[in-house]
C-alpha cells in the first residue's frame, strides 16, 4: 500500500461519523498530531495517526494525520491482528484498502468518544469499529 492521503476521504469519513455518532464530531486532518497538541493542548502520548479529543465544553473532535506512510499502516494492522483478539476477523483482508483503513481509524476514535472508553480499551475500540466498518466492496 502506498502512503495514504487522507483529505480525499473527508466527506465519506464525515458521513460515517454522522451515521454512528450520537452528536456532531469535528474531523480535523492535520500534518502532525503531536505538534498540533503541543501548540494547543500540551503533550500527547507519542505521535499517533489518529486521536480523539474533547473540548472543555464537551465538544467532540477526531484528529487524523493527513498523510499516513506504509510502515505506519502496517504497524497498526499488526497491532490489531496480534493483540486484538479478533479471531473471527481477517484483519489484513478487511483493511486492504486505504478507504477501509482510514474508516477503521476514525471509527476506533469514535469508539473512545461514544463509549467513554479510556486508552486501555484499545481492543474494545477496534471491535466496536469493525462491527460498523462497511465492507470494502460497499465503500
Ligand atoms: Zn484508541
Amino acid at each position: 500500500m502506498e502512503t495514504i492521503i487522507v483529505e480525499p476521504f473527508r466527506s465519506e469519513l464525515e458521513a460515517l461519523l454522522r451515521e454512528h455518532a450520537t452528536r456532531s464530531v469535528d474531523l480535523l486532518i492535520v500534518p502532525d498530531i503531536a505538534r498540533w497538541c503541543a501548540e494547543r493542548r500540551g503533550e500527547c502520548l507519542g505521535n499517533p495517526c489518529a486521536m480523539a479529543i474533547t473540548g472543555k465544553a464537551g465538544a467532540w473532535g477526531i484528529l487524523l494525520r493527513s498523510e499516513i506512510d506504509p510502515d505506519t499502516v502496517q504497524s497498526v494492522k499488526e497491532r490489531i491482528d496480534l493483540f486484538g483478539g479478533h479471531e473471527d476477523i481477517d484483519v489484513f483482508q478487511r483493511l486492504d484498502s486505504p478507504r477501509a483503513f482510514v474508516s477503521l481509524l476514525v471509527l476506533h476514535e469514535l469508539a473512545h468518544l461514544q463509549n467513554d472508553w479510556p486508552q486501555a480499551k484499545e481492543n474494545d475500540c477496534d471491535a466496536w469499529a469493525f462491527e460498523r466498518l462497511p465492507f470494502s466492496e460497499n465503500l
